[in-house]
């Protein structure tokens, strides 16, 4: 069919490919215990990219500042347990001696509502998320140096020295696994670092591979 006032199917199907944009994505953070990742995740949120945050569950005692089910579901052990039992997590690891795990419900309800989800989770949960999530987008943050890694976990001032020197002692062994993500970004300059990872996640929502095939005529 064609003459004004009516369409071809070819510019429907074009319409409604235009109409569709891209695929909702994960967006996975991970890096060193003081690194920033909580301070990029809060002003990520409000930066308008289409993001709700996963929030995980954990064994570990809730910071003053913190609100369960914004920034965890705080479970005791015998619940963390029956939760892996009846198969709520994506992935789940002990981490610095306590239990963390995504939640599926958490990602799932999200891209479902077309919203793009960012995790903030650590290394051996990332590996686990890409397994499942294989077109998610996996950016590492790397401290400027070790000695300002440390000056920031002691600066936040929420963990024990053995705390802090476990968490010094795992940083190691985490940025070592750098190159198993697709983007490392130094929190140096707090801005300017996240200026680059919302860049990321606008030219990942641009990519064609996100968009679903255009039907061919
Ligand atoms: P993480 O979530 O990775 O453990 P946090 O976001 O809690 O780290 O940050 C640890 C501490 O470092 C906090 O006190 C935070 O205010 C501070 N911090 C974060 N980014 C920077 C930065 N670019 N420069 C200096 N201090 C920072
Ligand atoms: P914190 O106790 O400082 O909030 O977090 C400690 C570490 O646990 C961080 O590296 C954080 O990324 C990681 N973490 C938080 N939630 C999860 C999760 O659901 N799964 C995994 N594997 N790690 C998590």
């Amino acid at each position: 069919m064609s003459g004004s006032g009516s369409k071809s199917r070819t510019s429907n199907e074009v319409d409604a490919w235009l109409a569709t944009g891209h695929r909702p994505f994960v967006v996975v953070i991970s890096g060193p215990s003081g690194v920033g990742k909580s301070s990029f995740v809060k002003q990520l949120l409000a930066a308008g990219l289409n993001l709700e945050y996963s929030v995980s569950a954990t064994t570990r005692a809730r910071r003053p500042h913190e609100t369960e089910g914004r920034d965890y579901f705080f479970l005791g052990r015998d619940e963390f347990r029956r939760r892996i039992d009846a198969g709520e997590f994506v992935e789940w690891a002990e981490v610095h001696g306590e239990h963390y795990g995504t939640l599926r419900s958490e990602i799932e309800r999200r891209l479902g509502a077309g919203k793009n989800v960012l995790l903030d989770i650590d290394v051996q949960g990332g590996r686990a998320v890409r397994r499942v999530y294989k077109d998610g987008v996996f950016i590492f943050v790397l401290p400027p140096s070790l000695a300002d890694l440390e000056e920031r976990l002691r600066g936040r001032a929420t963990d024990s020295d053995d705390t802090i020197r476990l968490r010094l002692d795992n940083a190691l062994r985490e940025i070592k696994l750098v190159s198993e993500y697709d983007y490392a970004v130094v929190n140096d300059e707090l801005r300017s670092a996240l200026d680059r990872v919302a860049s990321i996640i606008v030219a990942e929502t641009c990519s064609t591979s996100r968009r679903p095939p255009l039907v061919s005529t």
